[in-house]
This record gives C-alpha cells, sequence and structure tokens, in this order.
C-alpha cells in the first residue's frame, strides 16, 4: 500500500468489502432523504419565516434575486449575527457576459451556471433559500409575498409571506420591447440561461429545417435569416459569435445551403456599439461589413409577425418588410412589474428604476436596499444643499468663506459630492482655489473670501458632471460587496461613523457612500477579436486583446469548478469546434 493515493485506499476498501458501498449508498439516501423531509416539512409550515422567536437577538435580511448584485452581496456577507433568506425563482447564479456564447455551443449553459445552495452552504451566518418569486413588496409592514415557482409543489400551497428587519432588492430587469407590436411572440431574447439555450436549438432547427427536400430556394433563404434587433454590446456580440458557428462549423456541415444563410443587425441609432469609444464603433462596422454581416443603422424595427420585420428608416420614415427565420430581440431593458408596484406605493411612480442614495437605501423606505439593474442612485445635488454647505464651511459665522474655511471641508464635500472631484479633474485643476478663484478674478489666493452668492456661482457648474451608472454586472458586483461591507461593520459604524459630514444634519454618515470603479468593458466581436475599453480611454482591438478577454473572463468565474468547466468548454471547441446537435 506504500505510496498509494486515498483514493486508491478507498477504493480497495469498498472492492473488497462490498457490504461497505451498500451502507454509503444507504447512509447518502436516507441522509438525502431526512434534508428532503426537513426542507419539505419547511415549506409546508404556514409562517415559514416568523422564525424571529427562534433567535430574538438575530436580524433577518431577506434578500431578493440571485444574480449579479444578490449573489455578490451573500457571497462577502460575514457576520454570523444576521440570519439570511434568499428568495429567487432562479436556484443558481449565472455568469451573463458568457450567455451569448452560450446560444451557439462554445461554452455549455452548466459551465456558466453556479448553484445558489453551494454558494450559500459555505457561509458562517445561517442562510435559507426558498425558490419563489417576489410578488409583492409590503415595505410598511415590513413583509414580502412569494409564490413558489414550482410547478408541483408539494402541499399545493404555492404563496407565502416572509417578513424582514432588512430588505436587499437585486431583482435585475425585464427586456424592453418598446410596447412593438409582435415582439414579445415571435422574437428570442437573451437574458437567462434558458433563453440561450432555445437560441442554440432553434439556429439548429432553422439548418435543418433549410435542408429539408421540400422547402424551395425562396423559403430556404427567408429560415436562414437571421435577424438582431439592437447594436448594443449583447446583439453585436451575438452576430458575431452566429457569424464564427456559421463560418466555422456550420458550412462543413450543411454544404447545401451554407451559400443561404445571411445575418442582418437592425439598428434605430447611427452606430452600433455607441456607448464604446468611436475607434471599436468605427473597427466593428467595417469588419461586420467586410464578413458580410448587414448592418442597417438608422433602422427602427416597428412590428414583428411570425415572419417578416418591419423597419422604419429614420431619416426617411420609409417603412419596408424583410423574411426572417429567426429574430434576437436585444434593445435594452425595462422595469419589473413587482418593482412598478413597489415604486407606486413609495411614490416613485414616474422613474424607470427604483431610486435609491447614495448609501443604496431606496428612498422613502426604512431599511429597504435597492443594487444592481433594478436601481438607480439618484445623485444628490450640490446645487440643492449649498446654503448648508455654506453654513457647515463658514465655522467663524462671518458671512463669508475664506480658502482656509473652504479647504477645511473639501475631503467631506468631494466624498459626499463625487461630482465636484470630477469636475476638478475634468478642469484640470488642482487646487479648490482655482475654482473659488473662478468667480472672484483675479485675486491672491490668501485674499479670497466669497459671500453665498459667490459661492454658489463658483459652485454653479459642478453637478453638470453627474451620471447615471451603466446596468453592468460590474456595477451590480460591486455594489453588492458595498453594501455587504456596510452590514458586516453596522453596528462598530454606529458608533464610529466613517462617512463624510452630514451637511444637512449634525455629525457624520455612517458609511462612505457607494463609488463605482469601471475596470473597463469588452465587446467580443468574433474570429478571435475582441474590443477592450479600459480606463483611461485605453483602447485595444484585436488578438491580443481577445486573451486578454479569455483570461479576465477565467478569473471572474465564481468558483474553480466554473472557472474549470468553462476553460475546457474552450479548449473543446479549439479542438473538435462546437457540437451542432439539437439538444
Ligand atoms: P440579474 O443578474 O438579472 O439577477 C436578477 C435575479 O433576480 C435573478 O436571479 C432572477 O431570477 C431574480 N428575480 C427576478 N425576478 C424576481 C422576483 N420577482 N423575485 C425574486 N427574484 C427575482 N454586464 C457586464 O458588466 N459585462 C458584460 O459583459 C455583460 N454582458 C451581458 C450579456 C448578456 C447577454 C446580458 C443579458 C447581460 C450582460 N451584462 C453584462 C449585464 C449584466 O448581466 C447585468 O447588468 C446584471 O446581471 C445585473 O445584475 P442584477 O443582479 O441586477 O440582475
Ligand atoms: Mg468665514
Amino acid at each position: 500500500m506504500r505510496g498509494s493515493t486515498i483514493f486508491q485506499r478507498v477504493s480497495r476498501a469498498f472492492h473488497d468489502h462490498p457490504s461497505l458501498s451498500k451502507l454509503l449508498v444507504v447512509i447518502t439516501v436516507s441522509g438525502g432523504g431526512l434534508v428532503a423531509y426537513a426542507e419539505a416539512n419547511q415549506v409546508n409550515t404556514p409562517q415559514i419565516t416568523d422564525s424571529s422567536e427562534v433567535d430574538s437577538k438575530k436580524k433577518k435580511v431577506v434578500v431578493l434575486g440571485t444574480g449579479w448584485a444578490g449573489t455578490s452581496f451573500l457571497r462577502n456577507l460575514n457576520d454570523p449575527s444576521y440570519e439570511v433568506q434568499v428568495v429567487s425563482p432562479r436556484n443558481y447564479f449565472a455568469f451573463t457576459p458568457l450567455l451569448p456564447s452560450v446560444t451557439c455551443g462554445t461554452v455549455e449553459a452548466r459551465s456558466i451556471v453556479e448553484p445558489v445552495r453551494n454558494i450559500v452552504r459555505k457561509k458562517k451566518e445561517d442562510v435559507q433559500f426558498f425558490e419563489a418569486e417576489c410578488i409583492k413588496i409590503d415595505a410598511k409592514n415590513k413583509k414580502i409575498y412569494c409564490r413558489s415557482n414550482l410547478n408541483n409543489n408539494l402541499n399545493g400551497q404555492e404563496e407565502f409571506v416572509v417578513d424582514y428587519d432588512f430588505l436587499v432588492i437585486g431583482i435585475g430587469a425585464n427586456v424592453n420591447t418598446f410596447n412593438t407590436p409582435g415582439v414579445m411572440e415571435n422574437c428570442h431574447f437573451l437574458k437567462e440561461v434558458e433563453d440561450a439555450q432555445k437560441i442554440r436549438r432553434t439556429v439548429i432547427d432553422c439548418f435543418e429545417r433549410a435542408s429539408l427536400p421540400t422547402v424551395s430556394d425562396e423559403e430556404k433563404k427567408r429560415i436562414l435569416h437571421f435577424a438582431v434587433v439592437g447594436g448594443g454590446p449583447t446583439g453585436v456580440e451575438f452576430a458575431a459569435e452566429l457569424h464564427d458557428f456559421v463560418n466555422e462549423d456550420l458550412v462543413k456541415l450543411y454544404p447545401g445551403v451554407k451559400d443561404l444563410v445571411k445575418i442582418t443587425l437592425l439598428e434605430a441609432g447611427g452606430h452600433i456599439l455607441s456607448m464604446f469609444d468611436k475607434r471599436i464603433t468605427t473597427f466593428a462596422e467595417a469588419k461586420f461589413q467586410r464578413e458580410g454581416i448587414d448592418v442597417k443603422t438608422g433602422s427602427m424595427v416597428v412590428k414583428v409577425s411570425d415572419k417578416e420585420i418591419s423597419t422604419k428608416e429614420t431619416k426617411t420614415g420609409e417603412i419596408s418588410t424583410i423574411p426572417y427565420g429567426m429574430v434576437l430581440w436585444s434593445t435594452g431593458i425595462g422595469t419589473r412589474p413587482v418593482i412598478k408596484d413597489f415604486m407606486a406605493q413609495i411614490g416613485q411612480a414616474n422613474r424607470r428604476a427604483l431610486a435609491t442614495d447614495e448609501w443604496l437605501r431606496v428612498e422613502g423606505c426604512d431599511n429597504v436596499y435597492a443594487l444592481g439593474d433594478c436601481a438607480t442612485i439618484n445623485q444628490r445635488k450640490v446645487m440643492e444643499d449649498i446654503s448648508a454647505i455654506f453654513t457647515k464651511a463658514d465655522k467663524d459665522n462671518s458671512g463669508t468663506l475664506t480658502v482656509k474655511e473652504f479647504q477645511e471641508v473639501i475631503a467631506d464635500i468631494c466624498e459626499r459630492y463625487p461630482q465636484v472631484e470630477l469636475y476638478l479633474k475634468n478642469k484640470q485643476m488642482r487646487d479648490i482655489a482655482d475654482l473659488l478663484k473662478e468667480s472672484k478674478g483675479d485675486v491672491a489666493k490668501e485674499s479670497i473670501e466669497l459671500n453665498i452668492e459667490e459661492f454658489k456661482s463658483a459652485l454653479s457648474q459642478v453637478d453638470s458632471q453627474m451620471k447615471l451608472l451603466p446596468a453592468t454586472a460590474q456595477v451590480a458586483a460591486q455594489q453588492g460587496v458595498y453594501l455587504a461591507k456596510c452590514f458586516n461593520r453596522m453596528e462598530e459604524c454606529e458608533k464610529n461613523p466613517e462617512g463624510p459630514l452630514r451637511f444637512r444634519g449634525s455629525g457624520r454618515h455612517r458609511f462612505r457612500p457607494f463609488r463605482y470603479k469601471h475596470l473597463g468593458q469588452f465587446a467580443p466581436l468574433g474570429g478571435e477579436q475582441t474590443a477592450a475599453q479600459l480606463p483611461g480611454d485605453w483602447v485595444s482591438i484585436g488578438h491580443s486583446s481577445q486573451w486578454l478577454w479569455y483570461s479576465v473572463y477565467a478569473s471572474k468565474q465564481v468558483s474553480w469548478r466554473n472557472r474549470a468547466l468553462v476553460v475546457s468548454d474552450w479548449t473543446r471547441r479549439f479542438i473538435f469546434g462546437r457540437d451542432s446537435s439539437r439538444i
């Protein structure tokens, strides 16, 4: 036995004593049964969530959603004094940036998902997961109403109520059809793993259908016309993936119809990838044109029937129709009904997403936080607080501000109102005195003294620097980390607040406000070429960025299991190509 591994020893033991393996099977099965029984019992109990009696000291945090925001919060929360309940209709986390790769089988669906129970199993906190959808939030009574989405719910009792001390909402967003007729019924979307799997099957379906002997040439052309609506990163990446799939794999398998394939990208605006640097947009448009992907900009889709798309030229207003075999609709995001309903309750009815303050607290509610695609930070304007800032800064109550007085509070101002720092940076002002000087003319720094009106005019432009954060995984994940860190230090920071001065009140804010750190953005363009836009407007396009893309996306996987699966999928694709079986 010398030198043999533990595995070899264990397998030898089972081989020599077959009863051992039977015992193990019995224990595993009965153990599983016990777990299943315990869980079934939890679901059967009418007030499953009233655990306050069990441990009255523990504060209950309810997390809605297991996407980027919710999972990142869960993974970073590490204070056992909380009791956590997670509600989501999806019992896994999905790595959405690789969804376009799933549509063509470059990576497999299971490689990019991680079960939530795997994630929470390792937590110090007491965490429970319920696979259900939140259908109503009642912030007044601190309750949420949920409905299980399992078809054969054990007890037939499908709805339940969960109460909370803190609610963290991270339920993401819906697809947005802009109420265009026929879109819901006839288009594919790419938001969920199921969507990507459905697209993969449909693409193969189209090729098989076009290969049937009964189909006319005209019909074959229609079936093999793939239209993508929306020239954002998702639409562009899908078009590129599909083009690679067709040209690297399908042309060999469907030689009879390969020349009939067409990919069209429809974009209502003037350019595709408009959120990227101009160099990337130009490169992508030229590359697609060279490769025969038809990019139609200035073309707005007004209707989709079962076989045709109607578009309207934005310049001429001319309407035309194009026959298609498959359409992917990818034009941005909308608000989920449960969020709409909640916004109406709390007086935010006319907004697109839940408004929070810079600490991610939902405006107008206590102990409710929102992050990710369902939320937007309503950045406070300097001009709204300008008098309060002036009064606070004017320590000697002289009615005027000196440079020295201003310098003492500038760090707090920049922290509370990040637009001030941005403004100074953009105007290339190194010193705050430069800003004050602007409204005072050519005066020596030391002798600048501003009254309230002059102070207002000095800062009148800073709010123009306010920007909304994009709806991306990067933002959602950073918000999750931030909020979890706040939760971990709730008590500590209550005693020793670490945030900036409260200009409208007394003392300091408990925490520093959330700050987004942009790490860059990729746009895979197919043919092993990717465009990368990194901070500081650093742009790189080509094969080298593709390798950067591979390494960043491999490193960002949430578990070693995912990492291994994704890398092995890429390797498999390099060696054997993509699989075209319609399963
Ligand atoms: P999601 O990740 O969508 O998660 C929402 C969660 O809430 C899900 O678990 C959902 O099941 C659950 N949920 C839904 N309804 C309810 C309910 N009623 N009650 C409870 N739970 C509910 N971003 C990048 O930064 N880089 C990229 O490369 C990138 N590529 C993308 C590619 C594609 C194809 C797509 C679709 C998105 C991409 N994004 C990318 C954007 C990114 O995926 C989103 O910004 C991110 O998922 C937002 O995170 P979230 O947690 O707010 O929402
Ligand atoms: Mg003064």
